[in-house]
């Protein structure tokens, strides 16, 4: 009965064209973006990845794999235990005094997923703050929407980077009455930015807590790429600043920060935090080494940027145009039809060595299908010419010159 029932469910992913295949790709240290991707022939061959999040290369890092490789050799494999029984590491307190320092925050507290630190922490402030209403940007990422839905605190959904909309839901609450207004710096299907500035002044204004997910922008954007906020000279006035060690900083973990009280509260009330296993000592030391990396170099950030810009104009020379809400490294590509996304994602694969993941619903709306490009520092030149040929060829033989939306050109 079960089987049957599962078996169906999968049907009809098929049938919606949403079930997910995870594609053979090895990616090599010290290689990136390269990869070796065995096709349908089943014989190895190099591809170039170009939908990573690993947005610095830093997973590459000499320095970051020495830390990690120093750690093991030190410490062992795992970590023993959840914080709480298998204590705290001192490469913990280090990189969560570090990642403080670098948001400007009283404190830190680091999660073995980003997804886990999000969905904990707001399911956590939701469940202890009395009465609490919670005000979501439709577009949030889906550890933030199960966060809030696994409590059963009111909810409102915001339109999409609508501050207006935000003020007029804030409003009709009690001014005293917990609310807590939960968005992004950097949307990661669209690329396009939040208006920080205002939403945190309109949340003030009504005496709602800020949660601000920079998962997209930490590292490559900011004042030692702290992040939009702080670019914006706003971080200070946002009360949790949540990021991952999963994109920029090139390992996995992630994290929140904030004031004292607020990190201790989600430390010692949050389920998803206390009985969840820590990261590896071999983790937090590579995290580590990134982070203070990050902070005082530019060359990585100085490179994304000036790559971004370098394939938006190959591409728009190619007459293909990235999506325009994009102001970021995001570089979405419409193709708007989730058969030739898939189609088109197979031969770029298996004729051309481009790896670009097909990004359909329920990820993006019907209709909006697309590819989701991503430009590192560890591309060459050639490899931007290779991909802008390869897109070309590949849309040609579809008769499909992706055009961007009527809606989305205006
Ligand atoms: N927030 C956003 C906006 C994300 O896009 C993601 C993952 N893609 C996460 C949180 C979860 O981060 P992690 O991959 O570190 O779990």
């Amino acid at each position: 009965m079960y089987e049957e029932y599962l078996t169906g469910k999968l049907e009809d992913l098929r049938e919606r064209g949403q079930y997910r295949e995870f594609v053979d790709i090895n990616r090599r240290a010290g290689a990136y973006p390269e990869a070796v991707h065995r096709g349908v022939d089943g014989r190895p061959k190099p591809v170039t990845v170009w939908c990573s999040n690993d947005y610095l290369g830093m997973s590459q890092h000499p320095d970051v794999l020495t830390a990690m490789h120093r750690a093991v050799d030190e410490y062992g494999a795992g970590s023993g235990g959840s914080r709480n029984i298998g204590g705290t590491h001192a490469h913990y307190a280090a990189l969560e005094a570090s990642l403080a320092d670098w948001h400007g925050k009283e404190a830190a507290l680091v999660f073995p997923t980003g997804y886990g630190s999000n969905d904990a922490t707001l399911q956590c402030l939701l469940r202890v703050l009395p009465d609490p209403v919670i005000v979501s940007d439709e577009l949030n990422h889906a550890s933030i929407i199960n966060g809030i839905r696994s409590t059963r605190a009111d909810r409102a959904i915001f339109r999409h980077n609508d501050v207006e909309h935000l003020e007029r839901i804030l409003a009709e609450q009690p001014a005293d009455r917990p609310k807590i207004v939960a968005f992004e710096s950097v949307y990661s299907m669209d690329g396009d930015i939040a208006p920080i500035r205002e939403i945190v002044e309109v949340a003030r204004r009504h005496n709602a807590l800020t949660y601000l997910d920079e998962v997209h922008a930490i590292g490559m954007y900011g004042p030692r790429g702290a992040g939009i906020a702080a670019g914006l000279g706003v971080a200070g006035q946002v009360d949790i600043i949540q990021g991952t060690m999963a994109k920029a900083i090139g390992v996995i973990g992630g994290y929140i920060t904030g004031s004292a009280t607020l990190v201790d509260a989600v430390r010692s009330f949050a389920s998803g935090f206390i009985f969840t296993t820590s990261l590896p000592p071999a983790v937090v030391a590579a995290c580590h080494t990134s982070v203070q990396h990050l902070k005082s170099s530019e060359a990585e950030r100085e490179a994304l940027h000036r790559k971004t810009a370098q394939l938006r104009t190959a591409l728009r020379s190619a007459g293909i145009e990235v999506m325009p809400c994009s102001d970021t490294h995001v570089l979405p590509v419409l193709v708007g039809d989730a058969d030739l996304c898939k189609r088109s994602a197979a031969r770029l694969l298996e004729e051309y060595g481009v790896y670009l993941q097909p990004i359909n619903s329920p990820t993006v709306p019907v209709g909006t299908e697309r590819f989701r490009i991503n430009v590192t520092p560890n591309h060459t030149d050639e490899d931007i010419t290779h991909l802008v040929r390869s897109l070309t060829a590949v849309f040609a033989d579809f008769h499909e010159v992706p055009q961007p939306l009527a809606s989305e050109a205006a």
